[in-house]
C-alpha cells in the first residue's frame, strides 16, 4: 500500500519513513507525489488539525495518507501557545521572536512552575474514509535562556532534566527517539498492527 505524507519537512519525513516503513510498500512526500496543497488549519485542536490535512490530501490523491500536527504546551501559560505554536509572536515560523516571547512571557516564573511538553497528533486517513487517530507527548521544563543549536521551533529553551539538556543540545537521532512525534508514530504503528489482527 501507498502512504502520502502531508509535509514536505526532510526532517518528518525521516522520523516517519523509519518508524512506518515496514507497514507500507512506499512513503512519499507531497511533493514526491506531485502534490502542492496548503490546507488551513482552523481546527481547535491538533487532531483535529491533522485530521484535515491527511484528509484534503487522502481526496486529492486517491491514496493512505498521513499528516501530523504539535506544538508546545506551556503548563505556566494554561497550555499556550498550543495550537499556535509556530505563530505565537505573530510571524508564522519566526523560531528566534516566537522563543523570545515565550521569555517574557514566563518572566518571574521560578523553575517549578516551568513545565511544560510537545504535544503531536497524528491522523492517517484511508481512501475508504476511515481514520486512525493517535497521540504522544514529551515532557520538559522552559529554560531561563536558549542552549545548543540542533532541532528547530523551542528545541533551545526546552529542557529535559533527566538529561540535563535541552532538546537543541541533543543529536537529531538522541531527540528523535523520545520525541512526541516518534511517541505518536509508535502509538498509531500499534493501533494499525491491532486491527491488521482483528
Ligand atoms: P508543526 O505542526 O510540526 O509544523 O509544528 C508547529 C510548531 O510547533 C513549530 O513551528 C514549532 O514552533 C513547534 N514545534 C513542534 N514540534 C517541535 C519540536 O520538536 N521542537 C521544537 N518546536 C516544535
Amino acid at each position: 500500500m501507498k502512504l502520502i505524507i502531508a509535509s514536505n519537512n526532510a526532517h518528518k519525513l525521516v522520523e516517519i519513513r523509519a518508524i512506518l516503513g515496514d507497514a507500507f510498500d512506499e512513503i512519499l512526500s507531497m511533493r514526491e507525489a506531485g502534490i502542492d496543497h496548503e490546507t488551513v488549519e482552523d481546527g481547535q485542536t491538533f487532531l483535529e488539525n491533522a485530521e484535515k490535512k491527511a484528509r484534503e490530501i487522502m481526496e486529492i490523491s486517491g491514496c493512505c495518507a498521513l499528516a501530523d500536527d504539535s506544538g508546545l504546551c506551556v503548563d505556566a501559560l494554561g497550555g499556550a501557545p498550543g495550537i499556535y505554536s509556530a505563530r505565537f509572536s505573530g510571524v508564522h515560523g519566526d523560531d528566534k521572536a516566537n522563543n523570545r516571547k515565550l521569555l517574557r512571557e514566563l518572566e518571574g516564573v521560578p523553575d517549578r512552575d516551568r513545565g511544560a511538553h510537545f504535544a503531536c497528533a497524528m491522523v492517517l486517513v484511508r481512501p475508504d474514509g476511515s481514520a486512525v487517530r493517535a497521540e504522544g507527548r514529551m515532557y520538559g521544563v522552559i529554560a531561563h535562556e536558549e542552549a545548543g543549536s540542533n532541532g528547530f521551533g523551542y528545541d533551545p529553551l526546552f529542557y529535559l532534566p533527566e538529561r540535563g539538556c535541552t532538546n537543541a543540545q541533543l543529536l537529531p537521532e538522541e531527540k528523535n527517539a523520545i520525541s512526541h512525534r516518534a511517541a505518536a508514530l509508535h502509538a498509531l504503528v500499534a493501533q494499525l498492527e491491532k486491527k491488521t489482527e482483528a
